[in-house]
């Protein structure tokens, strides 16, 4: 490459940097952010080799020889801070280890909207003073100016904080009560106030802290040629873990000015009671980032990363990929979480991730977890990971009992209906799901005017539709998958696909009436029991579907707060990272549910989510207690449950894995071939395998079917890959697959340690 060439990488699913020329009078180093024109278009990227460099990629196929007489000119420097150096080598990383093109990687760094152009300015309004005397009011114009205090308000927010419409708002301008201002989009964040002290430490959080501070110091073994050790706080849930590793990143900060820190959170735990608790505890909020901030958030927050104005980051996975200048530390908060686990385009696991860059960068990475996932722990005993404990909720709060409720001993018995109701209407029978002990438990907490939390981790009315006539099931048309029944929006939905439709009146098989009869329960028919059997009690569903909204869902969660709702019935959406202070009793409505569902993790999985589940009970100073309904009593992962054994419990998970050579102890892939025809799709799989290199100490299986075989229209075959676990699985997996062309109607992907076998 010569001095006025560059390799710069755009955000396409590609192997390899583009070479381009740097026009003359245009000075470019690595890590620039460019436009260049690529095919009839423009793209931005980043300059990922500077003039005169020819190092790689690991694992990318080299840039053909264009004849450099040929090669276009980058049209465009943009002149704001490059990607870091760090950024971009965790990017290669990524790319490298998920057999990911790192134009694809890139392009999660990217995602930002048009974070590269010049914003344009706000239009604000701010109260002139003192006010203009003569001013015709009105209602609408009163609450304008009551909504807009002393400082600029962006005319957006002025309306919508107001009621009143923008017109109003100007009116207002025209009248001299406003005047016009603009405001930077992109305004800088508060800084995080490191002089502020937190709450006052339990000694067990002190001695947490005190062990973190020792292994953050420039002198702590290792720290000048090795990468520090992951730190992984193990405490029950409420032992304090939040305020150590806050005071972690309080640490991390204070130790270089222009350090930053990310903490992550599983999607589903960036609430804003949790914002509001950092914002408290640093005097400042941080930048927040997840799906759901609106695209001008998103910029702001991008750009200051970027400029290294942001300091501490909250965020879900994806923040991971933000363009970080000086990351010093990433906190990974509830670690065992599937959610961090990203299963389209770049395959990851956000904790994995975390770790790598940790090592990558040599800054310490803490994770955080009441049950940590048993890769972690395995990391932990042989002394990879540095383990601090808590086991003692803080202050007087204990831990809730756990008793289990044996449905086969204590059935729910079918009830009449509500015996308050209607006297002229009939009794109708209704299943029940709420076994005699789990509503006595119920009524007496009702009585104590305390709050009830009923856990079932299945969103809609019921999972299956049947014709009582005929036996026809309710599938969606084109995938393996039964249509679940919303009666709130009287639809039949597919929980893979999203696909939906209304309630046919008609069994679309035998024409029968009214003969479609819902099976099983859902989260909204748990709801519907409940009003039944206890009509005076306040009960709320709340579960992540759209339909409801994230300000339902948030009001929701506020009024539990509050005490406000006696009985909300839950999936997972409530079982994290909030603190009800009313709340005594949990009740787990079928916790065999995760059981049987075949994959590795499954019992781990059901113990951590009943284990979080039950810790939502007595965090305050009120003993909480669960009661867990299951037709396993005797399933070990209950039996560690109750006894509060959680180590025993991955004592004997360990075992089956290890005996199975299945992660940690060996190494996962999965391939997974999909395509519309059928024949292609299995002819290609098969060809695929025949092309396996054979290697002592790597096995594969299939390919079979897919669990989930139809998928919107296409059919699905998998392939698991296992290897031992000092082997190079991807170099092994790029051998094999990257030399075999796909047929071009034949998706191939390949899930570095998968989480999903469906
Ligand atoms: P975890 O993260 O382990 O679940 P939290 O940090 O959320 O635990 O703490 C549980 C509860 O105890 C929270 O309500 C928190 O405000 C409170 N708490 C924790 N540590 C302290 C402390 N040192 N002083 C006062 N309250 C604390």
């Amino acid at each position: 490459m010569t001095r006025d060439q560059v390799g710069i990488l755009l955000p396409l699913p590609i192997a390899a940097p583009f070479d381009y020329r740097v026009p003359v009078g245009m000075t470019l180093a690595a890590g620039d952010w460019v436009e260049v024109p690529f095919g009839p278009r423009q793209m931005r990227g980043v300059v990922w080799r500077g003039p005169g460099e020819t190092a790689r990629a690991p694992g990318a196929a080299p840039t053909g020889t264009i004849d450099p007489e040929k090669l276009k000119s980058v049209a465009h420097h943009f002149g704001i801070p490059p990607l870091s150096m760090a950024t971009r080598r965790f990017v290669d990383w990524v790319a490298n280890y998920t057999l990911s093109p790192p134009g694809s990687v890139l392009r999660m760094v990217m995602r930002a909207g048009d974070g590269l152009s010049t914003p344009r300015a706000i239009p604000a309004v701010q109260r002139v003073t003192p006010a203009p005397s003569a001013i015709r009011m009105t209602p609408k114009r009163e609450q304008v100016l009551a909504a807009c205090g002393a400082a600029p308000m962006a005319i957006k927010t002025l309306s919508e904080k107001s009621g009143a419409s923008a017109a109003v708002i100007r009116g207002l301008v025209t009248a001299g009560a406003l005047t016009p201002v603009s405001l930077d989009p992109d305004a800088p964040f508060t800084p995080p106030d490191l002089a502020r002290s937190g709450k006052d430490l339990s000694s067990a959080q002190a001695g947490a802290v005190a062990e973190i501070a020792e292994r953050l110091s420039p002198t702590a073994p290792g720290q000048d040629d090795l990468a520090p050790k992951p730190i992984l706080i193990d405490g029950v849930t409420g032992s304090g873990k939040t305020e150590v590793y806050l005071e972690a990143a309080r640490l991390a900060l204070a130790n270089d000015p222009a350090a930053q820190v990310l903490i992550l959170l599983p999607e589903i735990g960036l609430t804003l009671p949790f914002l509001n608790r950092i914002e408290a505890r640093f005097g400042a909020a941080p930048a927040a980032w997840h799906s759901d901030i609106p695209a001008a958030a998103r910029r702001r927050v991008w750009r200051r990363v970027l400029d290294g104005q942001v300091r501490l980051v909250v965020g879900a996975r994806s923040a991971l990929f933000l363009p970080f200048q000086n990351l010093q530390m990433i906190i990974v908060d509830e670690e065992h979480d599937p959610a961090y686990k990203q299963e389209d385009g770049v395959i990851y696991h956000g904790r994995d991730m975390a770790v790598a860059r940790g090592s990558l960068d040599r800054i310490p990475i803490v994770l955080a977890s009441a049950t940590p996932a048993l890769e972690t722990m395995v990391n932990a005993l042989d002394d990879r990971y540095y383990r601090l404990t808590l086991t003692q909720r803080f202050g007087a709060a204990t831990l809730p009992t756990i008793d289990l409720i044996d449905l086969r001993e204590t059935p729910p018995s079918i009830s009449n209906g509500n015996q308050h109701q209607d006297k002229t209407s009939s009794p109708t029978r209704q299943p029940s799901w709420i076994a005699p002990p789990l509503a006595d438990a119920i009524s007496e907490t009702l009585v104590r005017h305390e709050q009830t939390l009923l856990f079932l981790n299945r969103r809609g009315y019921a999972p299956l539709t049947i014709c009582r006539k005929c036996g026809h099931r309710m599938m969606a048309p084109d995938s393996d998958t039964c249509l679940v029944e919303h009666r709130f929006e009287n639809r039949l939905i597919c929980h893979h696909t999203g696909y939906s439709i209304s309630k046919p009146k008609a069994c679309p098989q035998c024409n029968a009436i009214d003969s479609l009869a819902a099976c099983g329960p859902g989260v909204e028919r748990i709801a519907d029991e409940v009003r039944r059997r206890w009509p005076h009690a306040h009960t709320e569903i709340l579960s992540s579907d759209r339909t409801q909204g994230a300000g339902t869902a948030k009001a929701l969660l506020e009024a539990m707060r509050a005490g406000e709702i006696d009985i909300l019935v839950a999936t997972q959406a409530a079982a994290k990272g909030h603190n009800f202070p009313g709340l005594t009793l949990v009740g787990v409505i079928d916790a065999d549910m995760g059981l049987s569902g075949g994959d590795l993790r499954a019992a781990e999985r059901t113990y951590q989510l009943l284990a979080q589940v039950a810790g939502r009970a007595g965090r305050a100073d009120k003993p909480g207690r669960a009661l867990i309904q299951t037709h396993q009593p005797a399933a070990p992962v209950l039996q560690a449950l109750i006894d509060g054994d959680r180590d025993r419990f991955l004592a004997i998970e360990a075992e089956g894995r290890m005996a199975m050579l299945f992660p940690p102890f060996g190494r996962l892939a999965a391939i997974l071939l999909r395509g519309k025809n059928e024949n292609q799709v299995r002819t290609a799989a098969q060809n695929l395998r025949q092309a396996a290199p054979r290697t002592d100490g790597i096995e594969i299986w299939g390919p079979a079917p897919a669990p989930l075989y139809r998928l919107n229209g296409e059919v699905r075959m998998r392939m698991l890959v296992r290897a031992r676990r000092d082997l190079n699985l991807q170099a092994y997996l790029r051998d094999w697959t990257g030399a075999l062309k796909m047929p071009g109607a034949v998706r191939r992907t390949i899930d570095i340690d998968p989480y999903s076998f469906m």
